[in-house]
């Protein structure tokens, strides 16, 4: 394996791999997201919106056509004992067989976890799973989940508006909320590795998503597990954060990235706020499975 100097400040030129389109929970094209790594200068840039590959046909073209060097990847939401963690799987092929079926295998279990909590909610509101499929605009494509029941209630008249739902029968702490169940972190890096990909732990350090964060010794134990690396430079880490993980991937010798998180309209993150280094992306391209776009 090669190592990866990895300087201790953020790089102030490179590559923004944490971005998400209209694949996902963005507001903007898999084009307008290749288009805007243009006018900022990146020197490259990946798409990785969540638990899909929906929208890397698009963003290939995209940066074929405007010559924008790509990554492909994906965000995929799993947990470690009983901590929710974002992982980057990077570089993989998308058609191999065990990871479309851990998508396959979570897009199950969100519709059934669903189906359970309409099942729940109808016993006390007038609405139908039929009801909550109406709201959906992908059919199959789209993941059905909270906001779907949230905007079925509006459309019965419980409530005015989809976050007053959500303030109430679709909320976290209602007694009708199942977790999202999502596959173990150690499924999805060997998952990962097995499809010829890097997984990275996204924002691992960051306090306003999780509570509890992941431990040191949780960290060790996905890097025997096969991790590449930890998302170091993000806006949701704090500075003893990056501290504790810049150490951590030193001992590991795990990579260090950096990514906006950048959702377009949908959140205040700007496309390439934070970035990773040319020479760990390299190691990226090195170790995935994917030919690069350059
Ligand atoms: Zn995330
Ligand atoms: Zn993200």
């Amino acid at each position: 394996m090669t190592r990866v100097a990895h300087a201790d400040t953020p790089p102030q030129s490179g590559w923004d791999i944490h971005c998400h389109t209209v694949y996902s929970d963005g507001t903007e094209t898999p084009e307008t997201l290749v288009a805007e790594a243009v006018r900022r200068g990146l020197h490259g840039v990946a798409i990785a919106d969540h638990d899909t590959t929906a929208g890397w046909q698009e963003a290939e073209q995209a940066a074929t056509r405007m010559s924008m060097p790509l990554l492909r990847g994906t965000e995929i939401t799993a947990v470690d004992d009983g901590v929710s963690v974002h992982m980057l799987g990077l570089q993989y092929d998308p058609e191999n067989e065990g990871i479309r079926e851990l998508f396959a295998m979570t897009r199950r279990a969100r519709l059934r976890r669903t189906r359970r909590m309409v099942e729940m909610i109808a016993k006390d509101y007038p609405i139908t799973w039929d009801d909550v499929l109406a709201q959906t605009k992908q059919g199959e494509r789209t993941t059905i989940g909270r906001p779907h029941i949230a905007d079925a209630l509006v459309a019965a008249g419980v409530y005015p508006t989809r976050s007053d739902a959500f303030a109430g029968a679709v909320s976290a702490s209602s007694r009708y909320y199942i977790p999202t169940p999502s596959p173990s972190a150690a499924d999805v890096v060997s998952a990962v590795s097995a499809a010829g990909g890097v997984s990275i732990v996204a924002h691992a350090g960051d306090p306003g998503r999780n509570r509890v964060l992941l431990s040191d010794t949780q960290i060790e134990r996905l890097a025997k597990a096969g991790l590449g690396g930890l998302e170091v430079w993000h806006r949701g880490n704090p500075l003893e954060q990056r501290e504790r993980l810049l150490t951590l991937a030193h001992r590991l010798d795990l990579l260090v990235t950096g990514g906006s998180d950048w959702h377009g309209a949908g959140k205040p993150n700007a496309l390439g706020e934070n970035l990773t280094a040319d020479a760990t992306v390299e190691e990226i391209i090195r170790r995935g499975c994917l030919p690069a776009i350059r």
